[in-house]
């Protein structure tokens, strides 16, 4: 477990892209923290330190998963932010996506239903207008 604290945008993307190329192939990143946290961001960063194009990652909108090809590894970008039932989220099948090559992360994790155990934990806490506290473990 290391915790971090960052006072931009761009220092939690630089966390992220840091902590990316320890990622082996199939490993499942967990993103947690409130909205505006920096989960988004911290993604951001994921794609760059892989090699993909950071500027592909967004908030997903319509789409719930979206992936990044073209870096070391695909990333696959789960936000379960806009879905409403638990039922919803046990039928996406995250287990078969965390299965395939690439690196799998979840924004919004506390709403899956069932744990996943072998996974990196990301939370991030607000603790100024510019500062988050950024724990992994
Ligand atoms: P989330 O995906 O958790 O809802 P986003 O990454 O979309 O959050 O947005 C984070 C917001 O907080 C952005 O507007 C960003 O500029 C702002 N922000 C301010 N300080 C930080 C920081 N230290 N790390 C990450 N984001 C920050
Ligand atoms: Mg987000």
């Amino acid at each position: 477990m290391t915790t971090e604290v960052t006072r931009s945008e761009e220092e939690t993307a630089a966390l992220a892209a840091r902590l990316a190329p320890y990622l082996p192939p199939g490993h499942i990143v967990l993103l947690f923290g409130d909205l505006g946290a920096g989960k988004t961001a911290f993604v951001r960063g994921l794609a760059r330190g892989l090699g993909a194009d950071e500027d592909a990652v967004s908030s997903p909108t319509f789409t719930l998963v979206q992936e990044y090809r073209g870096g070391r590894l695909t990333l696959t970008h789960v936000d379960l932010y806009r879905l409403g039932s638990v039922a919803e989220i046990d039928d996406l099948g995250l287990e078969e996506m965390g299965a395939a090559d690439g690196i799998l992360v979840i924004e919004w994790a506390d709403r899956l239903v069932r744990p996943i155990a072998a996974a990196t934990r990301v939370r991030i806490g607000i603790t100024d207008a510019d500062e988050r506290r950024i724990e992994i473990g």
